[in-house]
């Protein structure tokens, strides 16, 4: 059983600090980028979410718990 992460990110309630994506040591979310909230605040992106492992560094580091983090099990071709 190959185990991989998913992550999903509330645009609504991040305040654009960037500790997802300093703290991803995986590579998966890119910021600075051009990507900004109504209220002005430059989001972070997926980039890369094949190279993601569901370690949780993202979602723990997240001040404002913009980010969820979810274990994929894939069942490995018998
Ligand atoms: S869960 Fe880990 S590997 Fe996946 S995006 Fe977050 S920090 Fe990167
Ligand atoms: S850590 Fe949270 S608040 Fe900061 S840029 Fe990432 S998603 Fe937004």
């Amino acid at each position: 059983m190959a185990v991989k992460g998913e992550i999903t990110l509330n645009e609504s309630r991040c305040l654009g600090c960037g500790y997802c994506a300093i703290f991803c040591k995986r590579g998966c979310i890119t910021w600075p980028s051009d990507k900004y909230t109504p209220q002005g605040h430059m989001l972070p992106v997926i980039s890369d979410p094949s190279r993601c492992t569901a370690c949780g560094n993202c979602g723990c580091m997240c001040p404002h718990s913009a980010i969820e983090v979810y274990q994929i099990l894939e069942q490995s071709p018998s």
